[in-house]
């Protein structure tokens, strides 16, 4: 029977442990750091939380780095997930330095469908493999050729400061020579939580604007064979094909849950980045899902779909927006309802967006999603100039 709980998306952290070591790391082991989870561990907190996931829930494996756990162990902890929930579906952010195509390849395959997420930053000097920036991006570079060989396109997510965003390009250019075997590629702006806590914004909201439509100028025109979020999904709500999907929703709060290793559980795993008791719902281990979601942070993290920036709300891009990362917002000192700081950022990547789209630019583009041009653009009705 379908229930009507709302719990969509779960991001859990089953070791904070790495056989990495980045710099600049947002969920570093010595933050909420505890054992490995046995089995028994993830049984007990699947067991609390699934009558309150949706029948289609995702669990997102995240750390630390969750290859640590084993492929024996993914086999099991699924197996036992949908043994429960048939509907549930695992993706796994990974570093892949762990990936092995005898051990790996078929729980990629099989128990997250391909669904994997990884990151490789081309300045290629903040991850480090035992010390050493350069064997890093020796054994992912080698990683990453095996799992292309083995069929999978993961997307490999790079995050970029004011010093490091012209490389961005490059990771174009290295998919896109990859012709139909590319890989996937997100764009992300450095954020200052785990190990680079207090260091204030690394790029600038114009700057991260400007780039990212320097690049779906030319995603749109040559229309590759892979995705770049977040213009991928940026372009998506444009054309109303995604409704609920981080950041660009407000109502994340209750329908987001991240936990961590020792049980402890907050909004998502970026709240639980921030290192901040105040954000914390409480914890798995002595707390039932309806005791954590009545917690007045909790409580509060809900309100953010109404309680947005007054100037959000009248704003050209509200409805895809929807007011941006309330963690974003809590990060860079506003609070849960404050605004987002990369709002000029989504404002001229949105102006764009809409601009192309009305002007047949994105024509290409949005074939590619199925969907008929003339039908998106009066969806879309008259857009009026950027203000
Ligand atoms: S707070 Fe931000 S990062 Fe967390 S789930 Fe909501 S939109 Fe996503
Ligand atoms: S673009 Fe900026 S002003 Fe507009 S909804 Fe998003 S955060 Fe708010």
């Amino acid at each position: 029977m379908a229930n009507s709980f709302g719990i969509s998306t779960v991001i859990a952290k089953p070791t904070k442990f790495c056989n990495a070591s980045c710099t600049y790391c947002s969920a570093p082991p010595e933050v909420n750091g505890a054992p490995k989870w046995s089995l028994d561990d993830w049984k007990f907190y699947f067991d609390r939380l699934h009558p309150y996931m949706a029948d289609q829930a995702m669990i997102l494996w995240h750390g630390g780095e969750p290859m640590l756990m084993g492929a024996d162990w993914y086999r099991k902890a699924c197996a036992y997930g949908r043994s429960v929930k048939p509907g549930i579906v695992f993706s796994m952010q990974t570093n892949i330095l762990a990936y092995e195509t005898g051990r790996w390849k078929d729980v990629f395959a099989e128990e997250f469908g391909g669904s994997i997420s990884t990151s490789f930053d081309p300045d290629e000097i903040h991850r480090e493999f035992k010390g050493s920036a350069s064997l890093y991006s020796k054994i992912f570079n080698k990683r990453l050729d095996a799992m292309l060989k083995d069929g999978f396109r993961p997307k490999v997510i790079g995050t970029y400061t004011e010093e490091t965003i012209d490389l961005a390009m490059t990771m174009y250019d290295r998919s896109a020579a990859l012709g139909d075997s590319a890989f996937d590629l997100r764009i992300n702006y450095r954020y200052p939580a785990g190990r680079d806590s207090g260091r204030g914004e690394m790029l600038m909201p114009v700057t991260y604007g400007r780039k990212l439509i320097e690049i779906y100028d030319r995603w749109i025109s040559e229309t590759p064979s892979f995705v770049i979020t977040p213009l991928d999904e940026m372009l998506k709500k444009v054309m109303g094909l995604e409704a609920m999907r981080c950041p660009w929703t407000r109502h994340c709060g209750g329908q987001f849950l991240g936990l961590e290793p020792n049980g402890d559980v907050y909004n998502c795993s970026e709240f639980a980045d921030l290192g901040d008791e105040d954000y914390r719902f409480g914890n798995l281990r002595e707390q039932t899902v309806p005791q954590l979601l009545m917690a007045k942070v909790a409580v509060a993290t809900r309100r953010r779909r109404f309680d947005v920036p007054e100037d959000c709300k009248s704003c050209r891009h509200f409805a895809e927006c929807e007011g941006g990362c309330m963690r974003d917002a809590v990060l860079y000192g506003k609070g849960l309802g404050g605004k987002f700081h990369y709002c000029q950022s989504w404002k001229m990547v949105f102006d764009r967006i809409k601009q192309s789209v009305v002007s047949g630019e994105a024509d290409r583009a949005i074939e590619k999603y199925g969907l008929d041009p003339d039908n998106v653009r009066k969806r879309l009705g008259p857009f009026p100039a950027a203000a």
